[in-house]
């Protein structure tokens, strides 16, 4: 079996193969890369490949991992399965764009990489976007938008080349960054599509947060289908090295429901069944609430030619 069905993957930050020590030793089959297994918010399952640190940068990737276009393959098929928690995400996202516009990005254009079925570019024209687009992989997706969203997103993976340089007000990445195979030079493709002083915002994973740290291998961050996860450091040092300033680092607040937040708990159906009864029973299943759920928000502006020249 010396079939080489992964393959050595490279630290986005400092560029270099290997030079990294072993988190955890991978967890997968090679038939647990496929579509099912790639959904955005299936149970935690434990499959997950061998998770190392970078040991000049402390980047965290997986490595090694499942070649890229296979990735782009499976995500093609992937399935749009959250959306019971959609009106939630919204919430949350939007609360991080108005903090994004209030940093004095222009409402003109918007950009969502991996826009799933389009709530979120919903969400930006309530707040006074007057054009949004979309990105986004997956069929099953985009077939879940609405008729007055649909148009608007693009099929497939975000590449160099996809929309125009000097497009875009806003360019937004939301639990995305972690899933790239190469997120340095996708945000090197968004900057170029940035209009001058132009704002990045994502949001994603924090493998520095508490949550994280105390499940350590049983977070459901320590997943197949993250190639990457970032801390506050190595968000910022991304950003810093693919053509922006960063204005925002920080501790994200998710809206969730009770219901959701259960799903998340990583221990057995049984367990949580009769805790599930109880808030459907109350109906307290639909109640949401914010809380740090382990995420964390950068919000970082296109830096000039000048100032990237440096000294
Ligand atoms: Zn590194």
């Amino acid at each position: 079996m010396s079939e080489t069905w992964l393959n050595p993957t490279r630290c986005a930050i400092c560029g270099g193969e290997g030079n990294a020590s072993e988190i955890y030793p991978a967890r997968l089959e090679r038939e647990d890369l496929r579509p099912e297994i790639f959904s955005a918010r299936r149970k935690p399952d434990g499959v997950h490949y061998r998770l190392v640190r970078c040991q000049s940068c402390g980047l965290v990737r997986s490595d090694p991992a499942a070649d890229p276009r296979r990735l782009a393959e499976i995500y093609a098929e992937s399935g749009f399965d959250y959306a019971g928690e959609v009106e939630n995400l919204a919430a949350t996202y939007g609360r991080y764009l108005r903090e994004t516009v209030a940093l004095g990005g222009g409402k003109g254009s918007l950009l969502e990489i991996g826009c799933g079925n389009g709530f979120f570019l919903e969400e930006a024209l309530r707040q006074g976007f007057r054009d949004v687009r979309g990105i986004e992989p997956s069929a099953d997706a985009i077939r879940a938008a609405s008729p007055a969203i649909a148009p608007r997103i693009a099929p497939g993976v975000f590449r160099r080349g996809a929309f125009e340089p000097g497009t875009f007000d806003v360019i937004c990445l939301f639990q995305v960054l972690d899933h790239l195979p190469d997120p340095a030079r996708a945000l090197e493709a968004a900057c170029e599509m940035l209009k001058p002083g132009g704002l990045l915002l994502c949001l994603n994973h924090d493998v520095g947060a508490m949550s994280a740290r105390v499940l350590g291998e049983k977070s459901p961050i320590v997943d197949v289908e993250h190639t990457f996860l970032f801390g506050k450091g190595t968000l910022r040092r991304l950003l810093e090295s693919s053509g922006f300033r960063v204005e925002r680092i920080g501790t994200a607040w998710n809206r969730c429901s009770l219901q959701y937040l259960l799903h998340l708990v990583p221990v057995a159906d049984r367990l949580k069944k009769p805790w599930t009864r109880l808030a459907d029973g109350w109906r307290l299943g639909r109640l949401s609430l914010w809380l740090p759920l382990g995420n964390l928000f950068g919000i970082a502006r296109r830096s000039s030619p000048e100032a990237r020249a440096g000294p």
